[in-house]
């Protein structure tokens, strides 16, 4: 199945923190995760970039 390189960034201070991969076919609509962002000390939303 191909799965795909991602990379999540914070929506509150746009720095790209994560990435991942992903399973298109599961997955086709840009992804958003809560996640723990280092810069802000907090967890924030973390959309799909590319
Ligand atoms: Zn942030």
């Amino acid at each position: 199945m191909p799965r795909e390189l991602v990379t999540l960034a914070c929506t509150e201070c746009k720095r790209r923190n994560y990435t991942t991969t992903k399973n298109k076919r599961l997955t086709p609509d840009r992804m958003e995760i809560k996640k723990y962002c280092r810069a802000e000390k907090k967890h924030t939303v973390h959309k799909e970039t590319r």
